[in-house]
């Protein structure tokens, strides 16, 4: 069983050549699979060619019924509305790897026909699946129903069974989401090969990752039921995250809805009838505003056409464009306000967008697109993909090349990112940041840093994780903790400890530590568990840090001061140890200096960073000239080094 979602990381775009190489032996046809919240499609690549595959239509309503006789999956689900309203489960991606809790299920709950039951904590859907038989469903099993569904119709397609798939996520999503919609996959049978970011997707379709240098864009998602807006830098293959932002309820449904509503009026006025209660005439009326919507994106006008509507009716209504986007006008201009908000949190001008790249089928209404364009100052957007196509089409490019089928298309990199930043502890509870939060990097992926003893003769270095983005390890979260024993004694500074992190392509983090002098080493394996942090507690932990990060600051900053201080007076000690080089009259100096320095530091255990600064400032004009003098007599012997090249920092 695979799991390519044990991170928190997000996993955005593809892997190394060498991963692909490897995984290739073990894959088959990948195909790519955009599991959307009104709408599902999946695409494969033949011979370096994407196709969207057909299933009567081309998109799949990510909607599933039950009746009395059998489970309907899709389109077939969707005709059930009207007739079986609380026996169809729909928008189940709101729901998918969220606490019962959570205070977007608790709003969601109120808008769905069907039942949310917590079970476990969790929000469960519970139906009547036959005449005196209930269920209840994981929105992951819903949602491996219509993703068993997306690959039939590719199967069907190709004519063979398909095991592997790419499936896409929005952007925001965290670790449980990711986690819980790669388990969708495992229950429809299917190995998901990689989750990867919508918009990144999106971006690859239009094959922005290989036009040349470092690019910022901007993928605008207007969809059925939500609105994304994500910013991206790419530079050298790799994708970033710049911001994201948008509105959970914004989409073609509302404008669907502005219509109905319309013509609700329109009919009590006309025919003194109010049909807003009867189902029926809704579902009927639903789809034929819809249909009339997407018209008129081509044309001016259309006629909504029912026959025997209600009370036998046949219901006949021309409906102009301008019309639309009057009903429609406060929504549509409601989407500008996330594109601005995305741009200040990415810190860009928006002449600094070098790409516009539309996705999501409501993109195609003109008048969105005009307000876009008028805000970015008449830059047109990418075009040539279909919108609603652009997600999937960039999934199946990257199940193409995971499956080594892609052809000629080459890009080659796997890129995540850690949501909260992981670093190691510092002398003093200081947080040293290895991994910082949202920056992507390449997968697998090694970082390291060298570390040193902070006393001397010390033989064991206590290695501790944490995760977060405060400046002290008290307010971060430990992760886990080891220590390297069997240090060969020296002084304090002497040992060269390299710590390394490594991220492997499944997101498993390793931390390793090993002793340069005797090559022991040390480590542990970080796994993610699934109670980690929601998407909210890791806002609420960087909101903290950034309230913090003036006070934190000024902490870390005393900590530093202090720690170059202790520092420099243990090494100027040590160096007094070294007798043949000084002068008698140079080691009083600097025995008096530093004992007369250590005293005021016990004195002042929290002193301000001026005053070890200070302290520091005044050891140092009596120590460095002496120590500089016996460098210049040694002749600057090799292997010793003058009091300002050591990295006084990096101490365990
Ligand atoms: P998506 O979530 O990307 O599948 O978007 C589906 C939404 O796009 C639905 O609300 C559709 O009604 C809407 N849509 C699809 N095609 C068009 C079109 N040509 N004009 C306006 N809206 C459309």
């Amino acid at each position: 069983m695979s799991n390519n979602v044990d991170l928190p990381y997000q996993t955005v775009c593809l892997p190394a050549i060498s991963i692909a190489k490897e995984e290739a032996t073990k894959l088959g046809t990948v195909i790519g699979i955009d599991l959307g919240t009104t709408h599902s499609r999946v695409g494969v690549s033949k011979n370096g060619h994407v196709e969207i595959v057909a299933n009567g239509n081309r998109i799949t309503p990510s909607w599933v019924a039950f009746t009395d006789t059998e489970r309907l999956i899709g389109e077939a689900a969707k005709n059930q509305a009207a007739v079986n309203p609380e026996r169809i489960i729909f928008d189940v991606k709101r729901l998918i790897g969220r606490k019962f809790e959570d205070k977007e299920v608790q709003k969601d709950m109120k808008l769905v026909p069907y039942k949310i039951v917590n079970k476990d904590g969790k929000p469960y859907i519970q139906v009547k699946i036959r005449d005196g038989e209930t269920k209840i469903f994981s929105p992951k099993e819903i949602s491996a129903m219509i993703l068993g569904k997306m690959k039939e119709t590719a199967e069907a397609f190709l004519g063979k069974i398909i095991k592997d798939a790419v499936v896409t996520v929005p952007a925001y999503f965290n670790y449980e989401q990711r986690q819980a919609t790669n388990d969708a996959g495992v229950i429809a049978g299917l190995n998901v090969a990689r989750i990867i970011n919508e918009p990144t997707a999106a971006a690859i379709a239009y094959n922005l990752d290989k036009k040349g240098g470092e690019k910022n864009i901007l993928v605008f998602d207007l969809g059925g039921g939500t609105f994304d807006v994500s910013i991206l830098t790419i530079d050298n293959g790799v994708f970033e995250v710049l911001a994201t932002n948008g509105d959970t309820h914004l989409g073609g449904e509302d404008f669907d809805h502005r219509i109905m509503e319309y013509f609700i009026n329109l009919i009590k006025k006309k025919h003194g009838e109010d049909i807003s209660k009867d189902n029926i005439a809704l579902g009927k009326l639903r789809r034929e505003c819809e249909r009339a919507k997407r018209a008129l994106s081509s044309q001016h006008q259309v006629r909504v056409e029912i026959e025997s509507f209600f009370d036998g009716i046949d219901f006949s209504e021309p409906l102009t464009r301008s019309r639309f986007e009057e009903l429609n006008n406060d929504l549509f201009r409601k989407t500008m306000g996330p594109v601005k908000k995305a741009l200040e949190d990415a810190d860009l001008e928006k002449n600094q967008i070098d790409e516009i790249v539309l996705v999501g089928g409501s993109t195609r209404i003109p008048k969105v697109q005009q307000l876009l364009k008028d805000y970015f100052d008449r830059k047109e957007p990418n075009r040539g993909v279909n919108p609603d196509e652009a997600v999937a089409y960039g999934a199946a490019i990257q199940g193409s090349l995971l499956s080594g089928e892609g052809g000629g298309i080459t890009t080659d990199f796997l890129f995540w990112a850690a949501p909260l930043t992981i670093g190691i502890e510092n002398v003093g509870g200081v947080m040293t940041k290895l991994i910082v939060r949202n920056e992507y990097h390449v997968s697998p992926t090694k970082t390291s840093q060298v570390f040193t003893t902070y006393q001397d003769q010390q033989t064991t270095v206590s290695i501790q994780v944490f995760e977060g983005e405060r400046s002290l390890t008290k307010d971060c979260r430990l992760l886990g903790k080891f220590d390297l024993t069997g240090i060969p004694p020296a002084l304090r500074g002497t040992p060269q400890i390299e710590v390394t992190f490594e991220v492997d392509a499944y997101g498993t983090l390793n931390v390793k530590a090993e002793d340069g002098s005797t090559g022991k080493s040390e480590k542990i394996t970080i796994t993610y568990e699934s109670d980690r942090y929601s998407q909210e507690e890791v806002e609420k932990m960087v909101r903290e840090a950034e309230e913090f990060a003036e006070e934190d600051k000024n902490v870390k900053e005393r900590i530093d001061a202090r720690d170059s201080l202790e520092t420099y007076i243990y090494r100027m000690k040590n160096q007094i140890n070294d007798k043949d080089k000084l002068e008698s009259a140079e080691k009083l100096k600097i025995e008096t200096a530093t004992k007369e320095a250590l005293e005021s530091l016990d004195d002042k255990q929290n002193a301000e960073k001026e005053d070890y600064e200070e302290k520091l400032k005044e050891v140092e004009a009596a120590c460095n000239p002496i120590i500089i003098a016996v460098y210049q007599r040694s002749g600057g012997a090799p292997g010793e080094s003058s009091p300002e090249d050591d990295d006084f920092h990096n101490v365990l």
